[in-house]
């Protein structure tokens, strides 16, 4: 039988160091919001692959969908002998795109691949090149999404240099010390000192900041930022790739707010694990591409479709908006009752928008000291104890929790239990 540690070995010595890897175990098996590792040792799964598998490992719909595209056919390149499953997804996404007017959709495999070509439209429909992204932001490891991804180590150090005409305003964070004045403050210093709000293509943002540390995006921010798109002609990108597909409560995190993005970048959960992204766009923005400008051999597999289908289907019939927000309140309510433990890791600002919920670990109760050491400690701790757990966050102390929507409330509250274990031993 493999071992985890023979087969880290294996991995160490076959797969460069780059790639990171959060746990030491290797899968065997995952189902719903358990995984089980090639020694046979059960964990509950709060990670769900990074925010992929909101419709649960393996749920019997999405697999079912897969097996029978499988026995029709695997890949003929959506631009050489189109398919049904490619144009029946996108008329589904238009029909619930997060803006009022006619939709269009394009897929792709990859999160960066969604917001590069985001920014590609934008670009091609405005005919300017600037594109303003936030600090703490996370976009992808491409060229242009590193550029517009707004955090140095590790993403993009030693790789520049960058696409031009990108731009970073700071994303405000009130427990890091900024607000929303003070972005839009800064932004006016932008158009002042680099760039004129006549060349900006568009503003990027994620509705929640996702790898930066669950960070909502405060209303009044995403206002103004559609107001100065409006009247200057730049368009509104949301980048919905973690929070998007149920997460928030609503299909799509931009439904919380009073205005309209005018593309949306979704990736991850939309597919129940296979590997499918998109743009969503106003459809008169989105035709402006002249064809053979946007596509890719893999863009849009159709068995990656198929399963997107039955992923609408599910998050439908099994009613898990409802669900991510009954999850969310559940698991807040039980973090405020750690947060005033004694016995606990000393832990602030818990928050979250519907089942997308996070937390800071810090040095000290009521003082915010990001303690980066003891959330490592307290996510190796919980691995140990059965449970796979992420952190995130600028300052690496942060702890997500993205179980599966589909996940049993028992399963839920096991997970809960170990990740107290964990900051209560860690304390
Ligand atoms: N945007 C956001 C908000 C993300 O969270 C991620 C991945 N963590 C990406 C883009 C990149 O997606 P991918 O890794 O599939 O390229």
């Amino acid at each position: 039988m493999a071992t985890n540690t023979a087969l880290l070995a294996r991995r160490q010595a076959a797969v460069p160091r780059g790639v990171a890897h959060a746990t030491s175990i290797f899968a065997a098996k995952a189902e719903n919001a358990e995984v089980w590792d090639v020694e046979g040792r059960r964990y509950v799964d709060f990670a769900g692959g990074i925010a992929v598998m909101n419709t649960g490992h393996r749920h019997p719909k999405v697999v079912a969908a897969i097996r029978e595209q499988l026995d029709n056919y695997l890949h003929t390149a959506f631009q050489v002998v189109p398919y049904e499953p490619y144009v029946a997804l996108c008329e589904e996404l238009n029909a619930r795109a997060p803006f009022k007017g006619p939709a269009k959709t394009i897929l792709f495999s990859t999160g960066a691949e969604a917001v590069e070509n985001a920014i590609k439209i934008a670009r091609a429909a405005t005919g300017r090149p600037g594109v303003v992204a936030f600090t703490g932001g996370f976009h992808g490891r491409t060229m242009l999404t590193m550029a517009v991804t707004g955090k140095v180590a590790p993403y993009k150090a030693r790789f520049g240099p960058f696409p031009p005409d990108i731009y970073h305003v700071p994303f405000p964070v009130p427990h890091h010390g900024i607000n929303v004045e003070q972005s839009l403050q800064a932004l006016q210093f932008l158009f002042k000192a680099d760039i004129e709000p006549a060349r900006v293509a568009a503003f990027l943002i994620e509705p929640v900041q996702g790898e930066g540390g669950f960070h909502v995006a405060p209303p009044e921010l995403m206002v103004e930022l559609r107001k100065i798109c409006d009247q200057n002609g730049s368009l509104l990108i949301a980048d919905e790739v973690q929070t998007g597909f149920g997460r928030t409560g609503t299909l799509f995190a931009m439904e919380h707010y009073a205005v309209e993005p005018d593309l949306v970048a979704i990736a991850k959960s939309i597919a129940g694990g296979l590997p499918l992204s998109g743009v969503i766009g106003r459809a008169t923005i989105m035709d402006i591409v002249e064809p053979g400008g946007l596509g890719g051999t893999y863009a849009g597999n159709p068995v990656a479709c198929a399963a997107a289908l039955a992923v609408i289907e599910v998050i439908e019939s099994e009613g898990l908006l409802n669900r991510a927000n009954v999850l969310g309140e559940r698991i807040k309510s039980r973090l405020h009752t750690m947060a005033r433990a004694n016995d606990l890791v000393p832990i602030a600002a818990i928050r979250g928008l519907g089942g997308m919920v996070a937390f800071d670990i810090v040095k000290e109760r009521g003082r915010y000291d990001p303690d980066a050491e003891t959330t490592k400690s307290v996510t190796a701790k919980a691995l140990e104890r059965g449970l796979v757990v992420l952190s995130c966050g600028v300052h690496g102390n942060v702890i997500r929790i993205l179980v599966p929507l589909t996940a049993t409330d028992p399963n839920v509250e096991e997970g809960l239990d170990i990740l107290e274990q964990a900051m209560r031993i860690a304390a």
